[in-house]
């Protein structure tokens, strides 16, 4: 029987789980096969991610103006792929050909599995007589192997008018085994002064705003270079939706209706131009992206939204002091899902590092107004001091070894102890958290400012403060965690070298940060 598309969907099988099934060929879905195109169609790069010991997600998406008669008659089209073990593609290890459906924008997500762990591939995608740069990725080592070490890199918030992706350029000549973006990959909106990129649009709402916006960001060179360098793992912040929003609350005049909508566009534009691996490829308003990935017995990374679950910010939002509905119990960040999970996680974990890549900071920032009341950032984990103090009592009950947390969204650098009782600076170190600065957000940041020593005075558990750009360069070993914070002087000039502003490590048994 010919197996097409539409013997598919009249079975009853939604296209996007069929995405899920790695047997999954082109051939499956009546993709059609394009002898020529008009032009180079992989203009947004290549990119993988969600490594796995046996599989990694490989991504490219087709320009459509290059697709021809396909795109007027939205028919999915056959792209092909190959995988070698060698940059020069001398010994072709697999190869094959999955579909690019008009549905996902003529995205590929392709799950490719039955790869050896710990083991680097490189691989590029081919259509009617043109070919894709080559990417390189890597597979997660075995989950039972006793890896030496491992070399990660983190970014976040990537404001394209504020600035050069210059330092994305230079976590690519890394070649990290693993980077990680923490989100505020895109902005749905323009903001700041002195702005030296400009966004093609104004405020995006829908869901080709959202896929126009993730076209301009992935033209960039230096962003291509990133995810052609190592797989990637991703999550988002609000700035991928809208600035601060909090589950189906905005900040401004949309209704909870309107948001969702919008969060429907705009999650499944994320899942069209991310490497990610999810249960399937269009879920609406609500998409699962918390998930585990595990490196051998070395490090557990744990991958949380606390965006799409989380509570209204209390008392207003911003900067303010503390107010009834702040203190309220059973206000969350996580969700109860997400944090059943997470915690479930964090009891059984054996591995060596337990890290949870996520958002906001979790050490507390207090800071006094001229009434010297004291201040909270409510869209920070300060915002949601009862769920943060169950988590650090789980952490504690649960001992789990080595626990670090790794945060973006505030465009700065930061090493925090994280306090069992943060009322008490001599209270029990429970964890590690490295806040990364924004990759450009904010623009060229200074590196010290007259606030940042009556903040670290009040808040002893902070080691360090730094608000230039750039990214952190993790290095970790069964005995020791190295975390490096890298900065460039400028952004809004290209080509700036980095260099390492401070390095701190972690020692395995010890929580804590200590200067290297
Ligand atoms: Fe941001
Ligand atoms: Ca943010």
């Amino acid at each position: 029987m010919a197996f097409n598309r539409r013997t598919f969907l009249r079975q009853g099988m939604h296209v996007t789980t069929l995405l899920a099934a790695s047997t999954l060929s082109a051939s499956a879905l009546g993709a059609t096969r394009l002898a020529r195109v008009t032009a180079n169609p992989f203009y947004l790069g290549v990119a993988s991610g969600d490594p796995r010991p046996d599989s990694v997600v490989i991504w490219t998406r087709l320009a459509r103006e290059t697709l021809g008669n396909a795109l007027s008659r939205n028919e999915p089209v056959a792209v092909d792929y190959e995988i070698a073990e060698t940059a020069n593609f001398s010994t072709i290890y697999r190869k094959g050909s999955a579909a690019a459906l008009p549905e996902l924008g003529y995205s590929v997500h392709l799950d490719l599995q039955g790869l050896n762990p710990g083991k680097e591939y490189y691989y590029r995608w081919m259509l009617g007589g043109e070919v894709s740069n080559v990417g390189r990725t890597k597979t997660a080592p075995a989950l039972d192997a006793t890896t030496e070490s491992f070399r990660f890199g983190f970014a976040s918030c990537q404001q394209y008018e504020h600035g050069y992706f210059t330092a994305l350029d230079h976590m690519a000549k890394e070649r990290f085994d693993l980077i990680v973006h923490l989100g505020d990959y895109i902005y749905e909106e323009t903001w700041g002064a002195n702005n030296v990129r400009h966004h093609n649009a104004p405020e995006i709402y829908t869901l080709d705003d959202y896929r126009a916006r993730y076209e301009l960001y992935k033209q960039d060179p230096d962003l291509q270079a990133a995810h052609a360098s190592a797989p990637w793992a991703v999550t988002w912040d609000d700035h991928e939706v809208d600035d601060n929003y909090a589950n189906a609350i905005a900040v401004d005049e949309q209704t909870p209706k309107q948001l969702l909508i919008r969060r429907a566009a705009a999650y499944q534009a994320f899942y069209e131009f991310m490497p990610i691996r999810l249960p399937s490829g269009r879920q609406g308003a609500s998409m699962q992206i918390y998930r585990p990935l595990q490196f051998g017995t070395l490090m557990d990374m744990i991958i949380l939204d606390t965006r799409q679950y989380r509570n209204d910010q209390a008392c207003g939002d911003g900067m303010k002091p503390s107010c009834d509905q702040h203190r309220e119990p059973n206000r969350t960040l996580l969700g109860e899902a997400q944090k059943d999970w997470l915690f479930k996680r964090l009891r059984t974990s054996g591995s060596t590092w337990n890290v949870m890549a996520q958002q906001v900071m979790m050490g507390r920032l207090l800071r006094r107004n001229e009434q010297e009341e004291e201040m909270f950032l409510m869209d920070i984990w300060d915002g949601y001091p009862d769920e943060r103090d169950e988590l650090l009592a789980r952490l504690k009950s649960a001992q789990t070894p080595n626990p670090i947390v790794l945060t973006g969204d505030i465009h700065s650098n930061w090493v925090n102890n994280i306090l069992s009782d943060f009322s008490n600076e001599s209270s029990e170190v429970i964890a590690t958290e490295f806040v990364g600065t924004s990759i450009t957000s904010g623009g060229d940041g200074s590196d010290a400012s007259n606030t940042a020593a009556q903040t670290l005075s009040d808040n002893s558990h902070v080691k360090f403060y730094n608000r230039q750009r750039g990214y952190v360069s993790c290095y970790l070993s069964k005995d020791l965690w190295q975390s490096d914070y890298k900065i460039l002087d400028k952004v809004s000039e290209p080509g700036h070298p980095i260099r390492t502003r401070a390095s701190f490590v972690v020692e395995a048994g010890n929580p804590g940060a200590l200067e290297a």
